[in-house]
């Protein structure tokens, strides 16, 4: 006769509760940290190194019409900061003015209005930040800013954006110019020619290439 062969009793495993349920979340927080820092990482790479700081480098013959990386700036100021206008184009005067060749931006904005006037200041605050890298107006650069005029303040990028009273020379005094010519109803941004064109790393997934002419 066979002997009976003990039938082992099966010992409950206890369930650990907290940490199976934790340990995904950790892996899928990790996964997104990876990824949100690739992006940026990628991103960056994407725009590649800062730009040169622009010079000075006026009008020399008319355009018919906006570059597109004015066209681009210009919009993206407005839904971004507010306010209106944009990429701001003139026919041929005679004169010399980034107004007539495509690369000029009337960001409509009232100095006397404390909200514009943050919009203005932030905008300011942005791009003439230095980056990470130790690049100075870092932003402006990878847009092509070749100079900005507003509220009776001139910041070129041939100074490195250094402030410096602005008096039109239109006008005698500050106090007898009007607030289009003293540039506290717009912010007017002049663009270098390669900004224009969109060919600066600001414009790097914004523009495409058969726009940057
Ligand atoms: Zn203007």
């Amino acid at each position: 006769m066979p002997v009976p062969v003990p039938v082992p009793v099966p010992v409950p495993v206890p369930v650990p509760r907290a940490c199976p349920r934790a340990a995904p979340r950790v892996v899928l927080l990790v996964v997104l940290l990876v990824v949100l820092l690739t992006s940026a990482a990628l991103a960056v790479a994407a725009r590649g190194p800062v730009d040169d700081l622009a010079s000075y480098d006026p009008m020399t013959r008319c355009a018919q019409a906006p570059k597109a990386g004015t066209k681009v700036l210009g919009a993206w100021l407005v839904t971004t900061y507010g306010g209106g206008g944009g990429a701001s184009w003139r026919p041929c005067s005679g004169g010399t003015s980034e107004h007539e060749d495509g690369r000029a931006i009337d960001w409509t904005l009232d100095a006397g209005d404390p909200t514009d006037a943050a919009s203005a200041q932030a905008f300011l605050t942005t791009v003439f930040a230095t980056d990470a890298q130790g690049n100075i107006a870092a932003t402006a650069r990878r847009m092509g800013v070749m100079y900005v005029i507003w509220d009776d303040t001139m910041y070129p990028a041939w100074t490195g954006f250094a402030a410096q009273p602005y008096l039109s020379p239109g006008c005698p005094d500050v106090s007898t110019c009007r607030p289009t010519l003293r540039h506290r109803d717009h912010v007017h941004i002049s663009l270098s020619r390669a900004g224009a064109r969109a060919r600066t790393s600001w414009y790097v997934g914004r523009v495409g290439r058969s726009a940057q002419k």
